[in-house]
């Protein structure tokens, strides 16, 4: 899960790294108010979207009075940043900045380890610097087992160019950050720019982080994170039917039964689309004991996606018989009326396949083709999708 700033400032300041007071509006007329509650000083109005580049964009605004601070807030709310619509607004304690630098703490997957990197030129968008300037941009690898240690810190920022007194003061910062990212169970880490003021204070001013969704039962209080307006609706509705939905990007919406099997489904489909120029539009296990109105529910969801273009059902008959999956996908139709519009290429396999083959040919519903392999199947329905 991808977090907000403000929430990622939330937990840097859990774990004692140095960030400026700040407060979000969910709404413009709570702008005043909320910067009238903030020190004194410069303030910035910051879109809180989970992309980059804010800034540019137009969604990183000073303000030297909370007045100009609603002014800000009221331009900023409801802005399109690249395809991320702005709901929440920051507004926080500006901070005077002598100098931008650049850190990022993140899980390396590929070398089984963490990486840790570091530039003296923060600001700029990461992706620039390290294709514009990868001199510029220190990286070491750091063994999980050991961990992001003082000792990495001080050999990191000596790497990036910072000279040992400067390293005094920002080492400490780094390793709070590491514990954030270890304590928190982290795969990202990110500060760009984490800044030093002209009185010599090291601060972080923008925050990216990525929690690990896999240990979420470390943290229940992670829950309170996720921030409902913000999730995919069609995602939202798949997790209130208790159902494993991924959106994806394609046109061919897949159902299956059992994760291992849709996995493989998203294979066949990726290979049979290349044909055609389409891919799968989602992944959607709706689990061993398929009933009807979970076949119902999950056909909903899917043809719900404007995307999706054809549906390919693959099921493969086990304790649930292939006869009661096919009852199933016919009651579904039924349950979904008029709202069943697109071509359903559907094969089943496995315990009572005949059985089950037998009663999708007599219900004989116009938009339900029958392939008895998965591959003739797949590339059926990606040419559906076409
Ligand atoms: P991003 O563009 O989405 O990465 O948003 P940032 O939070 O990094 O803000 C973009 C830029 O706005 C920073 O690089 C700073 O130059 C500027 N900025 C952000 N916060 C402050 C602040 O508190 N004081 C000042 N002077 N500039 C800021
Ligand atoms: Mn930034």
């Amino acid at each position: 899960m991808d977090l907000f700033e403000y929430q990622a400032r939330e937990l840097f300041a859990k774990h004692q790294v140095p960030v400026l007071p700040a407060v979000v509006v969910t709404e413009p007329e709570q702008a005043l108010e909320a910067a009238a509650s903030l020190p004194q000083g410069l303030l910035v109005v910051k879109a809180q979207v989970k992309t980059g580049g804010r800034g540019k964009a137009g969604g990183v605004k000073l303000a030297h009075s909370p007045q100009e601070a609603l002014e800000h807030t009221r331009a900023i709310h409801g802005m399109d940043i690249k395809g991320h619509k702005v709901h929440r607004v920051m507004i926080a304690a500006a901070a005077d900045i002598a100098e931008e630098y650049y850190f990022s703490l993140l899980l390396d997957r590929s070398n089984r380890q963490y990486l840790a990197m570091c530039s003296r030129e923060g600001g700029m968008e990461i992706e620039t610097l390290a294709a514009q300037r990868p001199e510029a941009l220190a990286k070491l690898g750091i063994d999980p087992l050991e961990g992001f240690t003082e000792q990495k810190a001080a050999e990191l920022l000596a790497a990036a160019g910072f000279s040992g007194e400067e390293a005094e003061a920002i080492v400490p910062v780094l390793l709070r950050l590491g514990e954030v990212f270890e304590a928190e169970d982290a795969t990202l880490v990110e500060v760009n720019p984490l800044v030093k003021t002209p009185s010599g204070e090291i601060i972080a001013l923008d925050g990216k982080v990525t929690l690990d969704d896999n240990a979420a039962f470390r943290h229940p209080e992670h829950a309170e994170l996720v921030v409902k307006e913000d999730a995919d609706p069609l995602e939202l509705r798949a997790k209130e039917a208790g159902l494993n939905y991924v959106r994806l990007e394609g046109e061919v919406g897949i159902i299956g039964n059992g994760a291992g099997l849709v996995m493989s489904t998203l294979d066949v489909v990726a290979y049979a689309g290349q044909e055609h120029g389409v891919r799968p539009a989602n992944f959607l296990d709706i689990g061993g004991g398929a009933s009807a109105e979970v076949m119902a529910a999950g056909l909903e969801i899917i043809l719900g996606d404007p995307q999706v273009r054809s549906v390919f059902v693959n099921v493969f008959g086990g304790i649930t018989a292939c006869d009661a999956v096919a009852q199933g996908i016919v009651r579904a139709l039924e349950l979904l009326g008029e709202a069943a519009t697109k071509p359903l290429v559907v094969r089943l396999d496995g315990n009572n396949v005949e059985a089950g083959r037998a009663i999708l040919a007599q219900a004989n519903h116009p938009l339900v083709s029958v392939v008895e392999t998965m591959d003739g199947a797949a590339a059926l329905a990606a040419a559906k999708a076409k």
